[in-house]
């Protein structure tokens, strides 16, 4: 039995114990030994009798004198109670329904008993303590035969059918007979970091002979999990650095004459960008990085610059956005810009059937799906605009040589991976990649989660600072929000109300639920009660993209006063005459997501309004709200949602399943800081690891749970 056998090789493992264990994603030993627990009774003083103070978690030890099962009038309840002593005196026991304890604890025997002393209506009791069968009253605590009393006790995570008993129980045995523990961290690294040996963690996270010890072996694990995590985005990059994609010469006059073209200046940082982008696609290895920048930074010109550079070289783009209307709008700028540049741009999503290629000086032609696609194929399409569809249809391309992803957090590792292999020459070097995103990336993740990317930064807006009041609304202010909301659209303005749900949800007996508040039902409301004297119109993901799409070309024409929408408006949308936007159930979202919000309004440089109007009354959530009033800082609202909601939000973008205690040890900069340069180092010694086939293994392993590649 080493770390990889199946758990069943261990003892009292039955198949009907393995397959609750793999229900849990427990397949080997290893996996069984890595279930930590979640938290610990502290058990390890063992009291007399005497000394018991009620209403305290204790621990005693002696003989039992009398134990009977009590059958209550109540039907299927039932008591068994207990008499115990010890030299300084006797205690009752009380346990509910468990009186299958009358034949486990047996008179004359000795226990130890561990639990809370209190007082029933029956009388001062230790109600349903844990038992321990000992020998005599010799034991003492932390002897090394105690696992459910006298000591630090673990408590798992519950699951039904496997107590946290059973785990002690299996995980001690496995402990005690496993010859030998290899340890995948390197000697090294455990010395100069001071970390303790995989098997001293392993019986100090089950079985801790203090705090102190216990909380050493935690950080052992998190190292470990953040170290892997390391040497997997580092050695990412070193293979990157060492792939060969296309070297693309910087076609300087045509870029400038495009520059000269726009109705703007670019800003330093966009010039800044641009320039690191070009740079990096002139290298012989493909360039993969991320280009953040808050809304309204000027994002898809430089993704568009870069685009032409390409297509002057004779290459391929392709240019991914989030959803169909951001597609759409995508389509439309990109076309905007580059329309003297004689190229065939198309779009292609996955509803619609007819689709757009924009052609030589600012022609549009309708064309059908099948032939965008074989002009993709045939090299004919320069840059192709789309959504999912890119991946999802049968899109080949003849030469892709870029590729370009709007708010890539919506993408995961595999589709990238699915793009790479859109070329019709499997065998071509990478594409360069570049990826958009107006979420910042708090310093723990771009050192862990994104360490393999190269970042740029837009951290200038063009059109200076916007004026966006941001007010929390209280619940007995919604008149006065609703107010602003009509001043504006009195002076030619326009508006968004943000709902979190499409529509009201029912409960079993078909009642509404007092729940956020819904599209639907508010659109109804505002157009027959509040704003008759508006348009209103109401967009939402369950839409067709007919719809969609007219609706957000009536937005686009002021045919619509008022957008009644959810979160689809999030990214991207650029509408620059809205200047008010009323969020509903405010609370329901991220910081990070309402500052995106924020983004959508005031984008022609007039005063606006964001307006919060939580659900509920909690002050925290209040308290949260009042933070995006005070700070326009994008990556100040990251950091703060990460520490209020952990990283699910920007890691579980990104498809990875990570486990649950390197969740939290992503927040800790020094350890991460820690790991990566332990990471670097052993890298540095060989980056196949050659010389540590146990880490080796365990990297593996990791990617595998973590669905890194
Ligand atoms: P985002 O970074 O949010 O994607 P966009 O690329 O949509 O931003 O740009 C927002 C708006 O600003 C667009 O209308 C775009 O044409 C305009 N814009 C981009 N760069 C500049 C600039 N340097 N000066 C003025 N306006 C600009
Ligand atoms: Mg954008």
């Amino acid at each position: 039995m080493n770390f990889h056998s199946n758990v069943q090789e261990a003892p009292y493992i039955g198949p009907q114990y393995q397959k609750k264990l793999n229900k849990l994603g427990i397949k080997t030993i290893g996996d069984l030994l890595f279930h930590l627990p979640s938290r610990y009774e502290d058990f390890s003083k063992i009291s007399f009798i005497r000394d018991l103070k009620l209403n305290e978690v204790c621990c005693i030890k002696g003989r039992i004198i009398k134990i009977e099962n009590i059958y209550t009038r109540k039907k299927r309840f039932s008591l068994t109670e207990a008499v115990v002593s010890d030299q300084t005196g006797t205690i009752a026991l009380l346990w509910y329904n468990q009186s299958y304890l009358k034949t486990i604890i047996k008179e004359g025997e000795y226990f130890c008993f561990a639990g809370r002393f209190i007082l029933t209506d029956r009388g001062s009791y230790l109600v349903n303590p844990a038992y321990e069968k000992i020998r005599g009253m010799e034991i003492k605590s932390f002897d090394k035969k105690l696992m459910h009393t006298g000591r630090i006790v673990p408590i798992y995570p519950e699951t039904r059918g496997i107590s946290s008993r059973w785990l002690r129980f299996v995980i001690k045995i496995i402990l005690e007979r496993l010859e030998r523990i290899d340890d995948p961290i390197p000697q090294e690294v455990l010395k100069k970091y001071k970390l303790l040996s995989l098997e001293k963690s392993l019986w100090e996270v089950h079985f801790p002979l203090s705090f102190g010890n216990q909380k050493k072996a935690k950080e052992r694990f998190s190292f470990q999990e953040l170290f892997l995590l390391g040497l997997f985005v580092l050695s990412q990059r070193i293979k990157r650095i060492r792939a060969k994609s296309y070297p693309l010469e910087i076609k300087l006059k045509t870029i400038q004459g495009l520059i000269k073209s726009l109705p703007f200046k670019l800003t330093n940082a966009q010039k800044k960008s641009l320039w690191q982008i070009l740079k990096d696609m002139e290298k012989p290895r493909p360039m993969f990085r991320l280009l953040q920048g808050d809304v309204g930074s000027g994002k898809t010109i430089v993704g568009a610059i870069a685009s032409l550079n390409v297509v002057k070289s004779g290459g391929q783009v392709a240019f991914m956005a989030p959803t169909e209307i951001l597609a759409k709008q995508h389509f439309e700028t990109v076309h905007n810009f580059l329309k003297n540049s004689d190229l065939d741009i198309g779009l292609i999503t996955s509803k619609n059937d007819k689709f757009f290629s924009k052609k030589l000086k600012n022609q549009v032609v309708e064309i059908s799906k099948r032939k965008i696609v074989e002009k993709t194929k045939d090299g004919k399409i320069d840059i192709l605009i789309g959504t999912h569809s890119l991946i999802q249809e049968k899109v080949k391309f003849k030469n892709l040589l870029l590729i370009v992803v709007d708010e890539q957090h919506r993408f995961g590792v595999e589709q990238r991976a699915s793009l790479y292999k859109r070329n019709r020459a499997d065998k071509n070097p990478l594409p360069h990649f570049l990826s958009m995103t107006a979420t910042p990336i708090p310093r723990t993740l771009a050192l862990t989660v994104y360490g393999d990317l190269d970042i740029s930064i837009l951290d200038e807006m063009p059109k200076g600072q916007r004026m966006v009041n941001t007010i929390v609304v209280s619940a007995n202010k919604r008149n006065d929000a609703y107010e602003i909301v009509r001043d504006e659209i009195k002076k030619g303005r326009q508006a968004f109300i943000i709902c979190p749900r499409i529509e009201k949800k029912e409960d079993d007996f078909g009642q509404e639920v007092n729940d956020f508040k819904a599209v639907k039902e508010e659109h109804l409301k505002l157009s027959k009660k509040i704003f008759k004297e508006f348009n209103i119109g109401m967009l939402h993901g369950k839409m067709g993209s007919k719809e969609k799409e007219r609706t957000m070309k009536d937005f686009g024409q002021k045919k619509i006063d008022i957008l009644v929408s959810t979160s689809v408006v999030e990214v991207g949308i650029d509408m620059p005459n809205a200047t008010v936007m009323l969020v509903e159930g405010a609370e329901r979202f991220g910081l990070a997501q309402l500052h995106q919000f924020r983004g959508r309004i005031g984008r022609a440089g007039d005063e606006s309004y964001f307006l919060l109007l939580p659900q509920t009354r909690s002050k925290s959530a209040y308290r949260r709200l009042t933070a995006i009033a005070k700070t326009n800082d994008g990556l100040k609202l990251a950091e703060e949602d990460l520490k209020i909601r952990g990283p699910g939000d920007f890691v579980g973008k990104r498809q990875w399943g990570i486990p649950n205690l390197l969740m939290s040890s992503l927040l800790d900069i020094a350890l991460i800081e820690k790991t990566r340069e332990a990471a670097k180092e052993i890298l540095e010694k060989g980056y196949n690891l050659t010389n540590y086939p146990l880490l080796k293994k365990e990297l593996a392993r990791f990617k595998e749970i973590a669905h890194l590649e």
